[in-house]
C-alpha cells in the first residue's frame, strides 16, 4: 500500500537507469522518461516486463504529464558530455531551464519531494581547489560550455525559489566525474574515449598537455550518495564525487596499464574553457549523510572494462 512511486527523467541514460535501479530495489514503483537523445533503451531493457517499471518516451522540455500520485522526482534528463551538449546546445539549455521548471510544476502539484542533478561544471575553471558548495564558481557564460553550465546554474537557481517561495520539498545534487557501466561508448568523455582507444590498439588522445585533473567516481557510490541526499531534509546543494584526483595523463597511462595495450598518448589541442583542475570537497556528504566513497578507481575500473570490452567487441 505504501510503495513510493518516483519518476526519473533521463530514466533511460547512464546514472538515470542506474537509479531506476536502485529505486526498483529499494521496493518503489518508477516510471523513467527520456527522449532518447542520448539515452538508450539498452540501458533499461532489462527493466521492461517488471510490473513496478514503466517508461515513457517524452521530452520534458515540452510538457510533463504523469498520472496519479508521485512521491520523488528525480530530474537527471540533460546531455551531459562536453561533445554532447556541443552538438545540442539549444536542447540542453532547454532541458536545463524549461524542463526542470516543468518538474518543479508537476513536483508542487504532486505534492512530491525534488532532487535536481547538477554538475561540478557550475563551478567553471575552477580558481577554488578542492570545490566546496561555498565557492561561487567561475563560468564563462558565453563559451561552449555555457549552455549546459548556466543552464545547470539556472536549474539550482529555480529549485531554490520553488523551495524558498513555494516550501517545495527540494535537494540538489552537484556531481562531479563519475564512470561505470552503461556510459555511451562514443560520448567524448575521456574514459570512454581512453578505453575504446585502448581496446582498439588506438593511441589515445590527450587534449593539451594532458596535465589538467579530474576525479572519477564510481557509479555505486555516486548513486548511493543521491540516495541518501534525496532521503535526508537538506536542500542546499551538495557535492557527491570522489576526491581521488589525477591528471589526464595519469588516467591514460593507467588505463594503458589495465587494457594491456600497447597503445601510446598523442596530444590534440585543448578543447575552449576546458577546466583545469576539479577535486570535490566532500566533507559536507560525511556530515550530512554520512557518505563517503566506498570503491578505488581501480575497483569500479573492472566492471567497467568488462562493460567496455562487450560493447568495443560486439
Ligand atoms: N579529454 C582528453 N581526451 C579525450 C577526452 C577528454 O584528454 O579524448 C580530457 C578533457 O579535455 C578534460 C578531461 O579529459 O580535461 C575530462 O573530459 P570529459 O569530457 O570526460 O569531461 P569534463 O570533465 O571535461 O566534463
Amino acid at each position: 500500500m505504501n510503495r513510493k512511486r518516483v519518476l526519473v527523467t533521463g530514466g533511460a541514460g547512464f546514472l538515470g537507469s542506474h537509479l531506476c535501479d536502485r529505486f526498483i530495489s529499494e521496493g518503489c514503483s518508477v516510471i523513467a522518461m527520456d527522449n532518447l537523445l542520448t539515452g538508450s533503451l539498452s540501458n533499461i531493457d532489462h527493466l521492461v516486463g517488471n510490473k513496478d517499471f514503466e517508461f515513457h518516451h517524452c521530452d520534458v522540455s515540452k510538457f510533463v504529464h504523469v498520472p496519479g500520485d508521485l512521491d520523488y522526482v528525480l530530474h537527471f534528463a540533460s546531455p551531459a558530455s562536453p561533445i554532447d551538449y556541443l552538438k545540442m546546445p539549444i536542447q540542453t539549455l532547454k532541458v536545463g531551464s524549461l524542463g526542470t521548471h516543468n518538474l518543479l510544476g508537476l513536483a508542487k502539484a504532486k505534492n512530491a519531494r525534488i532532487l535536481v542533478a547538477s554538475t561540478s561544471e557550475v563551478y567553471g575553471d575552477p580558481l577554488v581547489h578542492p570545490q566546496t558548495e561555498e565557492y561561487w564558481g567561475n563560468v564563462n557564460p558565453v563559451g561552449p560550455r555555457g549552455v549546459y553550465d548556466e543552464a545547470k546554474r539556472f536549474q539550482e537557481a529555480i529549485t531554490m525559489a520553488y523551495h524558498t517561495f513555494h516550501g517545495l520539498e527540494t535537494r540538489i545534487v552537484r556531481i562531479f566525474n563519475t564512470f561505470g557501466p552503461r556510459m555511451r561508448l562514443d560520448d567524448g568523455r575521456v574514459l570512454p574515449a581512453f578505453i575504446s582507444q585502448a581496446l582498439k590498439g588506438e593511441d589515445l588522445t590527450a587534449f593539451g598537455d594532458g596535465l589538467q585533473t579530474r576525479s572519477f567516481c564510481y557509479v555505486d557510490d555516486l548513486v548511493e550518495g543521491i540516495y541518501r541526499l534525496l532521503m535526508s531534509d537538506y536542500p542546499h546543494p551538495v557535492n557527491i564525487g570522489n576526491p581521488d584526483e589525477i591528471t589526464i595523463n595519469e588516467f591514460a597511462e593507467e588505463i594503458i596499464r589495465i587494457t594491456g595495450s600497447k597503445s601510446k598518448i598523442t596530444y590534440t589541442p585543448l578543447p575552449i574553457d576546458d577546466p583545469k583542475q576539479r577535486r570535490p570537497d566532500i566533507s559536507k556528504a560525511k556530515e550530512i549523510l554520512d557518505w563517503s566513497p566506498k570503491y578505488t578507481r581501480a575497483q569500479g575500473l573492472e566492471p567497467t572494462l568488462k562493460y567496455f570490452k562487450e560493447a568495443v567487441l560486439k
